[in-house]
């Protein structure tokens, strides 16, 4: 019976399924593990003066009035999600209907395509180049085809780490005659964004997160910044109460203590220098350059490698045997310590 009732669109979608592993080096979800507990004590601090016992600020407005100062726009520019998760499916929500486009390159990260399947949405994929570097001309081509309500391009991008230039994606804005979403997740561990663009053009989506740099993945923070029209459109469909006050509280203390997040961001860009240079001596193993706060690479055997590392306890993300991410790994940055196990391990395995 239950088959009869569930929509179409839904009936091909598999849950999304996390292995939840104890006692392990988790490089799987490109989390920061050098915040974990810096700002406990801050933390217990701000929750101790909270009322949980009441709603929270529907709006996040003190979190917003943050944000709007730091990156100079109007707090009503600002929306704060339950993750960018929650955000991408906002933008699904209130731009994609049946039958409608969502254009995005791959590969990428997998969610643009499951939020848009659940509104009915069709994804049209435009590849990456061989090295992951992005085509601008296959896409512009897509785009003048396909006409999408919808575009979203990952910068840096997740999972190969390569960046778009900011004239490619201005170019895109300006062409597009649909909604653009630049989703900058790991903008940190890069530097270069387009966030300012959104006063000037009112097309445009920037999403962001607290779950890589800040360290608060477990809190479930994001938020997106736009055109002041195109986000009282976005409003109408955010529901209510969508960021706990135990999340915000933790969001503020995050970003009113900025030296946790500079110098966790430095240690990992150093980090990933190391690894890159550390892993290129590997034989049979070829690296990407990386723009965020993980590395791809590519190797013979990469389910084989994956199992073995997580026989020695260490947890990274295999993508399986098909498509352009086939016989990939992508490993997060972790501690000093963690790093140096994964490529101690990997050196063991694939030199002898
Ligand atoms: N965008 C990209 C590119 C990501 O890699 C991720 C997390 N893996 C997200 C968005 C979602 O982040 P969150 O929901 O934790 O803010």
């Amino acid at each position: 019976m239950l088959d009869s009732l569930v929509k179409d669109n839904i009936k091909g979608l598999l849950p999304y399924k996390v292995k939840e592993y104890t006692d392990i080096i988790k490089l799987d979800a490109n989390e920061n593990n050098s915040a974990a507990y810096l700002l406990n004590e801050k933390l217990c601090e701000a929750i101790m003066g909270l009322e949980i016992n009441k709603y929270p600020d529907s709006d996040c407005t003190e979190l917003r009035n943050m944000l709007a100062k730091e990156l100079n726009l109007d707090a009503r520019q600002i929306m704060v999600g339950c993750g960018s998760d929650q955000l991408i499916s906002l933008i699904m929500s209130a731009f994609i209907g049946n039958g409608d486009k969502m254009l995005t390159h791959i590969p990428t990260f997998g969610i643009y395509k499951i939020a848009a399947q659940i509104e009915g949405g069709i994804t049209v994929e435009v590849p990456l180049n061989e090295d992951f570097s992005f085509d601008l001309s296959s896409f512009v081509e897509a785009m003048e085809r396909e006409k999408p309500k919808v575009i979203f391009l990952t910068n840096p991008n997740n999972p190969t780490g390569n960046v778009i230039p900011r004239e490619q994606i201005t170019k895109i804005v300006q062409l597009s005659k649909g909604i653009v979403v630049i989703d900058e997740a790991y903008y940190e561990f890069y530097g270069d964004s387009v966030i300012d663009l959104v006063d000037k053009y009112e097309n445009l989506v920037v999403l962001r997160t607290l779950s890589k740099a800040y360290g608060l993945a477990g809190a479930r923070v994001g938020y997106g910044a736009a055109s002041g029209q195109l986000m009282d459109i976005l409003y109408k469909v955010k529901p209510p109460y969508n960021v706990t006050s135990l999340s915000q509280v933790a969001a503020k203390v995050c970003l009113a203590n900025k030296k946790v997040l500079h110098d966790t961001v430095k240690e990992t860009i150093e980090e990933r220098g190391k690894m890159i240079n550390s892993l290129k001596e590997i034989p049979n193993l070829e690296v990407f350059e990386s723009h965020a706060n993980f590395v791809l690479c590519k190797l013979n055997d990469a389910k084989g490698v994956y199992d073995y590392l997580l026989n020695n306890r260490v947890l990274v993300r295999y993508f399986g045997e098909e498509g352009p991410l086939a016989n990939c790994l992508r490993i997060s940055i972790g501690t000093k310590d963690e790093n140096a196990q994964v490529v101690g391990l990997l050196k063991k395995l694939m030199s002898s």
